[in-house]
């Protein structure tokens, strides 16, 4: 299997590129195609992203990146299905990457759209995007009991930290290849947040010490 940096250097990298993201100071070596496509032998990305498709959330960009670094999966609400998890198992296994960050973001409108049809269902969702509601929906339906049901503001945001987690979870425990990774092999599954606010990206879960 391919050597790849560690886990938690991965993290640093991702943290220190989010840093000069939200500072607008990037890079310009990542920023530049010539360098970087002369160097596109092969690849070894040092970080798995799977995030929401929303347009203001580009993987590369907000953690300053440049061609190769990242294997990014962008889906509707970073939902998980099998298509995901196959897409995280091969970049763990061809590349040795092993660091996998479950992205998402403030405001996403999956998930509001989720919340919308918890308190209001409606059928006009076509049966694909129905596929993706659902996926989100097991992880919201808790927080409609609580009194956040009363703060719209609150309930989205602690929605869409309800819905990373439980992505995470869902590579952490729904894929026997990721396990083994897991418990032997050094992969770590991460859950963070991107505030559109702040341009900071929040690691909240899975982290040590979070
Ligand atoms: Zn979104």
């Amino acid at each position: 299997m391919p050597v790849n940096i560690p886990a938690d250097d991965a993290l640093r990298r991702l943290q220190d590129g989010n840093r000069r993201f939200a500072t607008d100071t990037r890079n310009a070596d990542n920023l530049s195609s010539l360098t970087r496509r002369a160097l596109m032998v092969g690849q070894q990305p040092f970080a798995i992203i799977l995030g929401c498709s929303d347009s203001r959330v580009p993987a590369e960009i907000i953690f300053d990146q440049g061609l190769g670094d990242l294997f990014v999966i962008r889906v509707g609400g970073n939902i998980v299905a099998p298509s995901q998890i196959g897409s995280v198992e091969f970049a763990a296994d061809q590349f040795g990457t092993r660091l996998v960050v479950v992205l998402g973001h403030s405001q996403c409108g999956v998930v509001t759209a989720t919340l919308k049809e918890l308190q209001a269902p409606d059928h006009m969702h076509s049966r694909n995007l129905r596929s993706i509601v659902d996926r989100v929906r097991p992880s919201l339906e808790g927080l409609l009991k609580t009194d956040l049901v009363h703060d719209p503001d609150a309930l989205l945001r602690e929605a869409v930290r309800a819905n990373v987690r439980v992505s995470a979870n869902q590579l952490r425990h729904g894929s026997e290849v990721l396990e083994r990774l897991i418990d032997r092999d050094g992969l770590h599954v991460v859950g963070a947040e991107y505030s559109l606010e702040s341009g900071l990206v929040d690691f909240f879960d899975g982290v040590y010490g979070s």
